[in-house]
């Protein structure tokens, strides 16, 4: 925070707010955590307005030959968001309620997160309306690449660089990587990151943001006096950052006593063995009719009496409705956006330590991070030197956050926000407006 931002008349103007929905409109409820941020920084209003705008934002239609021989067409957006400290970095996911709005507050918080985590990139993100549970290998392979192709003006590695998200994997990586290669003629490994590792992947990119919420978590637990020995945690989500997050939890000692994906719930006090419902999800796509615990609902999981809270789904599980039933002591924010902002003053009332999502969930970005810097070298690291990279970044950190809730005595998310929007306003402000 060397550049001061701070003018001393400055009121904080909003003249796109009308334009948007309501609270729950994931663009705007991100952009309350953000203008509450800038308040307290007196963010000066022309700073202000840039980074109230997305820089880039385009809709592909995605025309595909499906195996059944008739032609489908879907919907893609890709949106840039900021590019002020480097190229855009953000995910592409496959879901039906993909939309350009959440696909903007994704892209958004992107750029926090890779500024909270203090790495040269800006912010994206990227969706397709579909849903690849009900389709074909060769229709997900088709889809990828016409949406690539669409985009590709956007891309590269000094532009925009996707990764996996929800419903997309290194598979898709792999196909958006060559897309891109075969359309400017060299193979171009640093255009995606969360690739296979054959292929120019970096290992622990896989585990790393399952990884980063447990560091984090180890964090905050230190940081509250508790011992991590019997912590009792439930997992929200069980794909890529749940079951991972799950998974290091209990090494360290945890009780994953609740876990559940979007088939339900289950419960066990005793502690489910998470290996176990690891390889029930690798043969069953799911964890439905898992044995190793008692069947909950998703909202009965998310009200468990537990230390540690970690929704690793999808946004706005924890609204103001179910947010005073909430009884755990952390909530480590795996997914994006799972709290709504009318329920941030709620679990701040009740005392609950909220790891924010754009610092908890920064370990992936913060090994794709990693993987591009290896792409680009062309040297490669080994395994244990990802992860204790990984932890340095993390530790470091969740601890510039904490100091920051403490000297400005602010819940952990407003801190994230005003040491990410800092960083992006103080190179706006170096960079200038060109014109
Ligand atoms: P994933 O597709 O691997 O897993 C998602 C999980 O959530 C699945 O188990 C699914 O069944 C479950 N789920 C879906 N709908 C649900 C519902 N209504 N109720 C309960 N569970 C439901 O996705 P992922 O990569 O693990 O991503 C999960 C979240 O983490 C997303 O919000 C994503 O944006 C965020 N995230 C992911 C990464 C990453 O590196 N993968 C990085 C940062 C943030």
């Amino acid at each position: 925070m060397a550049t001061d931002l701070r003018l001393p008349t400055n009121k904080i103007v909003r003249p796109d707010k009308d334009r948007f929905l309501n609270e729950e409109n994931p663009f705007e409820a991100m952009m309350s955590r953000f203008d509450r941020a800038a308040e307290l920084l007196d963010l000066e209003p022309g700073i202000y307005k840039v980074l109230r705008h997305p820089e880039k934002q385009v809709t592909v239609s995605i025309p595909v030959m499906m195996d059944n021989g008739e032609v489908e067409v879907f919907t893609g957006h890709r949106v840039q968001y900021n590019t002020a400290r480097g190229p855009a970095k953000g995910g592409i996911r496959f879901d039906m309620n993909v939309s350009l709005e959440e696909v903007k507050a994704l892209a958004a918080w992107m750029a926090w997160k890779c500024a909270v985590v203090n790495l040269p990139f800006g912010g994206g993100k990227g969706g397709v309306v579909c849903d690849p549970l009900k389709m074909s290998v060769g229709e997900l392979e088709r889809v990828t690449r016409r949406y690539t192709a669409g985009i590709i003006q956007m891309l590269g590695p000094d532009r925009d660089v996707p990764a996996p998200d929800v419903n997309t994997n290194e598979r898709v990586m792999a196909w958006v990587m060559d897309t891109y290669s075969m359309h400017v003629g060299q193979t171009t490994t640093a255009v995606v990151t969360g690739k296979p590792v054959e292929m120019g992947g970096s290992l622990g990119r896989r585990e790393a943001t399952g990884r980063g919420c447990m560091f984090v978590t180890r964090e905050a637990l230190k940081q509250l006096g508790m011992p991590v020995q019997g912590t009792t945690v439930a997992v929200q989500g069980f794909g890529n950052v749940g079951s991972i997050a799950a998974e290091l939890l209990s090494q360290l000692g945890c009780t994953i006593v609740g876990i559940s994906d979007r088939t339900g719930g289950y419960y066990n006090k005793k502690g489910i063995d998470i290996p176990a419902a690891i390889a029930h999800v690798k043969q069953h796509r799911s964890l439905e009719g898992f044995k190793g615990g008692d069947a909950i609902s998703n909202e009965e999981l998310l009200e468990l009496e537990v230390d540690v809270l970690l929704p690793a789904a999808l946004e706005n599980v924890i609204t103001s409705k179910n947010a005073p039933k909430i009884r755990a002591k952390i909530i480590c924010e795996g997914a994006n956006g799972p709290t709504t902002a009318g329920a941030d003053s709620i679990l701040a009332e009740r005392g609950i330590f909220v790891i924010p999502d754009i610092l908890a969930n920064a370990g992936g970005v913060t090994v794709s991070y990693f993987e591009w810097v290896q792409d680009r070298g062309g040297y490669f690291w080994d395994e244990k030197t990802v992860n204790q990279r990984l932890e340095q970044i993390m530790v470091q950190s969740f601890e510039a956050v904490l100091a920051l809730s403490k000297q400005h005595k602010v819940d952990m998310r407003t801190a994230a926000y005003m040491l990410s929007i800092s960083r992006v306003a103080t190179v706006h402000k170096l960079r200038g407006i060109y014109a």
